[in-house]
């Protein structure tokens, strides 16, 4: 067993905690959370440039062949500069994660049009799974295919999808899973299909974005597909297994949410440890006091052993990529232990140094709030909640015989 990171990884993670540092400070990722959208396109394009995106694409796709250990350390300095995983993590966490398997299953015209500039960070690739009836039970969509002639008509409606608006302004699409077979059943996992979809497409009817608690720099909104007709080369794998392609993209993006949410609580408790130390009260720096220091000790073993567990998983994934090794559901269940675990460290870590700045800690003048705030988002429901992360990892424990909902 070796612990250590080769000097490519370390160089890669160190150059992306330094171009972050230079084109993601503090003050701008404070103003991008004021102003909200539309963000500053230099950020997504200068990850693109550096190779930050989608790093994991083979390298004759236009990606760098990296590992999923390294892509999830840019995640986590991703993470680390803009905590409030909004804009940057979207483009390199959501549409490395989804670009990924939509790269896998995806022919040339695809990958010419969309994926190549997404890696550039000059367009957006994202999921659009989540329907009004709900995002968990993804075997349960409405919105269907069929087939009319050489092509294929979707209709339906996906809402809370991440970064609609970016994807209209610069161009982009979505893996959008959608029901073919028997459009009249219930749920069924085998009556799934993954289409790609253009934002651009007649028929694609955006929705008005919502108004979230947090990652302002980044829209989140619905869509109805009104007879978007796609081509044949469109489909993304086979007729009637989008679910599974699906279950990939989420294993993928959940990876990196993780890693990203540990670098957020690294900043935390960076920015915290440096505020108890220059505060004094009654006398002495607010670090001496037990009541603090302990509970700053607890989240940094409950951080470094999380950082441990996601390097574990993002290994497992390579392993299960690169040599078949472990089983698609055996790595899924690390992942699912990772995108439960992260997120809610960081909002445990925003909780936390929020009380030890005091009223400081509840403005803008720190990247605290703005965490907060962000960070719910991914705990709530962003790549899955976490009692659906929950069931996974008792799935695999148990046996699928206790899945709660059969
Ligand atoms: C900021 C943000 C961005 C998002 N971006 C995207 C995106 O880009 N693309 C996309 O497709 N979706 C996106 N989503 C939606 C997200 O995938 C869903 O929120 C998530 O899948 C949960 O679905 P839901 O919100 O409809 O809740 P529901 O499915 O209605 O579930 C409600 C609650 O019940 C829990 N629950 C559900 N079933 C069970 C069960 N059997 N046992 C116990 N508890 C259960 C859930 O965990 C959840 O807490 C985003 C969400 C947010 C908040």
């Amino acid at each position: 067993m070796d612990f250590e990171l080769s000097e490519e990884q370390l160089m890669i993670k160190e150059s992306a905690r330094e171009w972050c540092n230079r084109h993601m400070p503090f003050d701008r990722i404070r103003e991008m959370e004021i102003n909200g959208y539309p963000y500053p396109k230099d950020i997504p394009k200068g990850l693109g440039e550096q190779g930050f995106i989608m790093g994991v694409v083979p390298e004759e796709h236009g990606g760098l062949g990296l590992d999923w250990l390294t892509q999830s350390l840019i995640s986590e300095e991703i993470g680390y500069a803009d905590p409030t995983i909004a804009t940057a993590a979207a483009f390199m966490a959501v549409g490395t994660g989804w670009g990924f398997v939509i790269d896998k299953f995806a022919s040339e015209e695809i990958r010419d049009n969309f994926i190549r500039p997404a890696i550039k960070g000059e367009k957006f690739v994202g999921i659009a799974s989540t329907e009004p009836s709900g995002g968990s039970d993804v075997a349960n969509h409405k919105s269907n295919a069929r087939k009319v002639g050489d092509e294929w008509v979707l209709n339906g409606e996906k809402t809370f999808i991440s970064g609609v608006e970016e994807a209209r302004e610069w161009g982009g699409g979505y893996w959008t899973n959608v029901r073919t077979g028997d459009p009249s059943g219930g749920a069924s996992h085998k009556h799934m299909t993954a289409f790609f979809v253009p934002v651009d497409s007649e028929g694609f009817h955006p929705d008005v974005p919502y108004r979230d608690a947090g990652r302002h720099s980044l829209s989140t909104s619905g869509f109805r597909m009104e007879n978007v007709r796609v081509p044949e080369n469109y489909m993304l794998g086979k007729e009637n297994k989008g679910f599974y392609g699906t279950m990939e993209g989420f294993d993928n993006a959940r990876i990196l949410i993780a890693a990203s949410a540990v670098g957020v609580t690294e900043r935390l408790l960076d920015v915290a440890m440096e505020y108890i130390k220059e505060r004094h009260t009654f006398g002495k720096p607010l670090a001496k006091y037990e009541g603090i220091q302990f509970e700053l000790v607890k989240l940094y073993r409950e951080m470094e052993a999380t950082r441990l567990l996601c390097y574990k998983t993002a290994w497992m994934q390579d392993k299960r990529y690169q040599e078949g090794k472990y089983k698609p559901k055996e790595v899924a269940k690390w992942i699912s232990m990772i995108k439960w675990k992260a997120p809610h460290l960081a909002l445990k870590a925003a909780n936390q140094t929020m009380h030890w700045l005091g009223a400081a800690g509840y403005t803008d003048e720190y990247p605290i709030e703005m965490a907060w705030r962000g960070v719910m988002s991914y705990c709530v429901g962003a790549e899955g909640g976490a009692n659906i992360q929950k069931i996974v990892i008792g799935r695999e424990l148990l046996g699928p015989e206790y899945i709660p909902y059969r």
